[in-house]
């Protein structure tokens, strides 16, 4: 089931997105959302008789986690690679605030303090339960579902910070969407990031060194984790600039598309 979050210009509403998507995860025409009372992490999905058409709607980030996103560094051994790094003993965390999130089609705002701001096309995972020190075998049962990142860092910022909460934490650093897909094995997900249509990263989660597993109990071992809180798994290699006017897409297989759009900060 695919749940996201949507406005027709009123207040926001949760909603379920029905229809067939293509293999680039955009919708059929016809695809529909059908509203929900309430917010589905917290009452469960109560379908109501409100239907609108996909593309007459405006689509937010699918959740806004209550209190954190946790990044997860280095995931993927080409990727540490690129960046100089070795490969990580254990998952390397770092958190981005909740106020860096946006949804799908928002713009991300160039900072003036970085000159060079990047793209980290990832697999997100949407918690749903509270809960800390949960075993590996237990994860599916904290984990709501999955979504589509992108870890907008400022790269410069990263290098001469060493530690990443300026370069990874500025507003709108953190788009989220289209939306949540509950059902979902996320052992072996083509991961792919776009600028302006041209192919930037091209991986796979099964190369991921900590899997979704591995990283929610990691990550809950340290920090209690909360409904609509977000795990960021960690991008693949082919990181690389955006600039002011570029378009990048994030797909995930079996989830969708992301997109968003570059702006220079006025
Ligand atoms: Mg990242």
């Amino acid at each position: 089931m695919r749940i996201a979050r949507f406005t027709t210009g009123e207040d926001p509403q949760y909603g379920v997105v029905t229809g067939d998507v293509d293999e680039r995860g955009i919708p059929a025409d016809d695809a529909m959302v059908v509203a929900l009372a309430g917010d589905p992490l917290y009452v469960g999905v109560k379908l109501t008789e409100e239907q609108h058409l996909l593309a007459d709607v405006r689509l937010l980030a699918p959740v806004i986690p209550r209190s954190k996103v946790v990044g997860i560094g280095r995931n993927y051994a080409a990727h540490a690679a690129e960046l100089g790094h070795d490969l990580p003993e254990e998952p390397l965390m770092f958190l981005k605030p909740n106020t860096s999130v946006v949804g799908p089609g928002d713009p991300v705002f160039y900072p003036s303090q970085t000159k060079d701001l990047q793209y980290e096309g990832e697999l997100a995972v949407v918690i749903g339960r509270i809960c800390r020190d949960v075993a590996p075998e237990k994860v599916d049962e904290v984990v709501y579902g999955y979504t589509i990142g992108n870890d907008v860092t400022a790269r410069d910022l990263q290098k001469s910070d060493v530690q990443f909460t300026r370069a990874k934490g500025f507003d709108s650093f953190c788009p989220l969407g289209p939306w949540i897909e509950t059902e979902l094995d996320t052992t072996d997900l083509r991961v792919q990031t776009h600028l302006n249509g041209d192919l930037k990263q091209d991986g796979s989660t099964r190369d991921m060194i900590f899997d979704v597993a591995t990283l929610v109990a990691h990550v809950s071992s340290v920090m209690t984790l909360l409904p609509g809180d977000v795990i960021l798994t960690g991008t693949p290699e082919g990181v690389g600039p955006m600039n002011p006017g570029d378009e990048v897409d994030v797909t995930i297989e079996r989830i969708g598309t992301l997109t968003s759009k570059v702006v220079a900060r006025a």
